[in-house]
């Protein structure tokens, strides 16, 4: 039925001092006898990096941002006898291309990792996906590219959701239930998140993540990109894919079939589950997480999510129905209204002001290639930037 997982997988890890990145190394670490990382890349955390490649003996580390003779001779010095060095967007795409490599952990952060797994699944790799903003700015790129065996989802929600449709024939779902913890507002109004602040959006009750997903946790932008991502990963129309609020996160997301049944995965709210399931399939491996106790657990809620107050899970939608270039240029405005107030120059509520301005200024084709979608992008970043700059 599934292929045989090979004895031993030789990985890249892109984004690796990040949150997912540095949990991937977790589970390497857990299972030394059957991954290798063979290559690290980061956008900037050259001192981080180092060290991770002389812990796991990596022979090849790309840094993203282009660095001075000084500094890369200063890495290099680092990682004398370890590893070869190299900087630059190019150097992290020739980590994806290396003939060595079997599977690319993508875990870098927003548009910027659409390039790499384009250049993964050309390769011929597997692509185990932690970046959703690839697929929800190019998934008409990138899943013509791809296959069920070859594109494995890291992101909770669709990584439950792959192993609920295993074995299923997708002519038979009803619906995708994605779940959404509901973020550290759930329960808020509008008036209430007039003046919230940076600390208080970053405050996540359940998981514990990178600065940008928190934020986009917060507003439901994350949920509204996961809807997309799983339009494009399973194939399924915007109408069969519906979000859940399930404040306590236990239930990863569900699938519904035609005879009434409906499919759950539970699991505690560790990433390095669905990390090492990506790493391992078809098998699974033990993992050292904790166990999830239902006895504990007592009692699980849902709720509609209130797309009123969290507007951008509407506009996501809408982009994604829409289709076409508008959810790129929909979350290229978002990178840079999320950054915007990060920084602390925009209130919370402009985030969703600026998505949707940018969206109104998109003027909506059929994705063609990588070169168009990048246009989009910085079309739609400087209309959300002058949207922005309006308000101050
Ligand atoms: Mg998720």
């Amino acid at each position: 039925m599934f292929a045989r997982a090979p004895e031993h997988r030789n990985i890249v890890v892109l984004g690796s001092t990040g949150s997912i990145g540095t949990q991937t190394l977790d589970v390497v670490r857990q299972n030394p006898e059957r991954l290798s990382i063979v290559g690290l890349a980061v956008n900037s955390s050259v001192q981080t990096v180092c060290a991770q490649a002389r812990e796991f003996g990596v022979p090849h580390v790309a840094v993203g941002t282009k660095l001075s003779a000084d500094e890369m001779a200063h890495v290099r010095a680092s990682l004398e006898g370890v590893a070869e060095a190299a900087c630059g967007p190019d150097a992290v795409l020739e980590l994806c291309r290396m003939p060595e490599v079997d599977l690319v952990v993508n875990a870098l952060v927003g548009a910027a990792g659409l390039r790499a797994s384009y250049e993964a699944l050309r390769a011929g790799k597997v692509l185990a996906l932690a970046n959703k903003e690839s697929l929800v700015v190019g998934g008409d790129l990138l899943i013509p590219m791809s296959t069920h065996e070859t594109l494995l989802p890291i992101d909770s929600e669709h990584g439950a959701i792959y192993q609920c449709l295993l074995g299923e024939n997708p002519d038979e779902v009803v619906r995708l239930w994605v779940t959404a913890s509901g973020g550290p507002f759930r329960g808020k109004t509008r008036a209430d998140l007039a003046g919230v602040t940076v600390a208080q959006a970053l405050n996540h009750p359940t998981w514990k993540m990178g600065l940008k997903i928190t934020i986009d946790s917060a507003t439901l932008m994350n949920k509204g990109l996961e809807v997309i991502e799983a339009h494009h990963l399973f194939a399924m129309p915007y109408e069969k894919i519906e979000v859940v609020v399930q404040p306590q996160s236990a239930i990863h997301s569900m699938v519904e079939f035609s005879d009434g049944s409906v499919k759950a995965h539970l699991g505690t709210t560790d990433m390095r589950i669905p990390i090492q399931f990506a790493l391992s399939y078809p098998e699974r491996w033990h993992a050292p997480v904790q166990p999830l106790d239902f006895r504990q657990l007592g009692s699980l809620e849902f709720a509609a999510p209130d797309t009123q107050t969290f507007r951008c899970l509407a506009l996501a939608r809408a982009a994604g129905s829409r289709g076409g270039t508008l959810p790129a240029a929909m979350n290229a405005a978002n990178e840079v209204a999320v950054a915007t107030f990060l920084a602390g120059n925009c209130p919370f509520l402009s985030i969703a002001d600026a998505v949707e301005a940018a969206m109104d200024a998109c003027d909506v084709q059929p994705v063609e290639s990588l070169e168009q979608l990048e246009e989009v992008d910085a079309r739609a970043r400087a209309a959300a930037a002058a949207y922005l700059e309006r308000l101050r």
